[in-house]
């Protein structure tokens, strides 16, 4: 049975796409079945996975409106060695066309049902905004990987999004569990960083993963050659650090 993780913070630009793709890739560079979801109609998990946004014939888009399976939609990534369901601007409509549709919030669940016996890992990387988009993801998943940067606000967003998790706990899902906080972006020269990550353990204890993920511009630039990490510089910080991150989902 697959293990579904929905990587989720409505702040933008923390690392959730970027953690998306790479954890993916890690996943599967130890010989696990992945299939990474892009529920994001900005699509950069699909172009950091090497996949033209603007060449897709299906997209979750699809799925989400009932006109193809995930099978259908799903598509190979010729660098990271995994599955993924691409995205494009389209689904930036979906959220308005799915409003009048029976179960909008559990429709990517249903569609997911599918594909229970094809993977080990189904990483979903939800948009920045606690949308009906977000909510399909949250509703899908079993647990919620929330990254997040180590800054003032952080913690202030981190309250807003685990309100959210357990009113979807409450109305949808009532297994949904945090599956772990994860650190990015860190600099450890920064001091309030690291005094917003020691408040972060004191308040999370053992659900904020050992692993931390620095700030790394190998992992900044290889969206740009539409890949993982792994494969444009296996050596680099970055690349070690999402592997270790793979290493600790996989023996806790
Ligand atoms: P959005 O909310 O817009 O979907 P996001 O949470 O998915 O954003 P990313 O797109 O993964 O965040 O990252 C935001 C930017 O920071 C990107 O340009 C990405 O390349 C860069 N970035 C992410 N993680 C790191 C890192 N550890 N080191 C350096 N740059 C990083
Ligand atoms: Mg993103």
């Amino acid at each position: 049975m697959a293990k579904i993780i929905a990587i989720t913070n409505q702040k933008g630009g923390v690392g959730k796409t970027t953690t998306s793709v790479n954890l993916s890739a890690s996943l599967a560079a130890s010989g696990k079945r992945v299939l990474l979801i892009d529920l994001d109609p900005q699509a950069n998990a699909t172009m950091g996975s090497g996949t033209d946004k603007r060449a897709i014939q299906f997209s979750v888009y699809h799925v989400l409106l009932g006109e193809k399976s995930v099978k259908e939609a799903s598509v190979s990534t010729t660098k990271g060695e995994y599955n993924l369901v691409p995205a494009n601007r389209d689904l930036a409509g979906a959220e308005v066309e799915m409003v009048d549709l029976t179960q909008r919030e559990t429709r990517l669940k249903t569609a997911l049902e599918e594909v229970n016996n094809d993977y080990d890992y189904v990483l979903i990387d939800c948009p920045p905004a606690l949308s009906l988009l977000t909510l399909n993801g949250l509703c899908a998943a079993h647990t919620v990987m929330i990254p997040m940067q180590c800054e003032y606000y952080a913690l202030e967003g981190l309250s807003d999004l685990v309100s959210t998790i357990k009113k979807v706990r409450m109305n949808f899902n009532p297994k949904l569990h945090i599956e772990g906080l994860l650190r990015t972006m860190f600099d450890p020269r920064n001091i309030l960083a690291q005094q917003v990550s020691d408040q972060l353990q004191q308040h999370f204890g053992k659900k904020v993963y050992r692993t931390i993920i620095p700030r790394n511009v190998r992992l900044a630039e290889a969206p740009g050659f539409g890949m993982p990490v792994l494969y444009h510089d296996k050596h680099s910080k970055g690349a070690q650090a999402y592997l270790a991150l793979a290493e600790e989902i996989l023996n806790p």
